[in-house]
């Protein structure tokens, strides 16, 4: 039986609009909120039980953007990372890349565990990112992809929070 649990801290990032907040919301309490505009980095604390591991997780939902795409003490301060862009926005998409551009270059020589998050995938009609484009990015990066859609369903969300956290988790029983 294990003892401690595991810490882990988790950081969302990407561009303005995206979903971050909808995301992260959606992932700590199944519901989809619509407006949850706020300009400030939002700290959450929520304790998991996954494959019987207990896990004290710390989500930072980051509002405030930085040029560089993430701000070097997020970078520091985090051990798993979200990355997200939305299918309707190419700007996003960009950013996205820069974000993993530059958490590559700050936690190195360490390996990032994150994940690259397509949200908005419900506005399909909209779609500025294709399923490949997406999925080309993330093989540069060596991450995982998924494309989900925080308005529709928490399955998706739900699933990909979860295996990131399974690899921070690795993370940890490596070092
Ligand atoms: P953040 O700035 O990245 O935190 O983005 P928010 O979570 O505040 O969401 C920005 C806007 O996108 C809000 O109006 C949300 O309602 C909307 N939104 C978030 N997720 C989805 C989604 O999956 N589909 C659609 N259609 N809209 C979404
Ligand atoms: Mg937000």
């Amino acid at each position: 039986q294990q003892h401690t649990p595991y810490r882990l801290r988790i950081v969302v990032l990407g561009a303005e609009g995206v979903g971050k907040s909808a995301l992260t919301v959606r992932y700590l309490t199944r519901r989809y909120i619509s407006e949850y505009r706020r300009a400030i980095d939002l700290l959450y604390r929520h304790t998991v039980c996954l494959d019987d591991v207990t896990s004290e997780v710390e989500i930072l939902d980051v509002s405030l953007r930085e040029k560089e795409g993430v701000a070097s003490s997020h970078s520091r301060w985090g051990e798993g990372f979200v990355v997200v862009y939305s299918v309707d926005d190419l700007r996003s998409f960009k950013e996205a890349g820069v974000v993993l551009e530059a958490l590559t270059r700050l936690k190195a020589p360490l390996e990032v565990p994150a994940i690259l998050l397509a949200n908005k995938r419900d506005l399909d009609h909209a779609r500025q990112v294709t399923v490949e484009e997406g999925q080309a990015l993330s093989l540069q990066h060596g991450c995982q992809f998924y494309e989900v859609s925080a308005a529709e369903s928490h399955v998706g969300v739900t699933l990909a929070f979860q295996s990131l956290l399974r690899e921070t988790r690795a993370l940890h029983l490596t070092a």
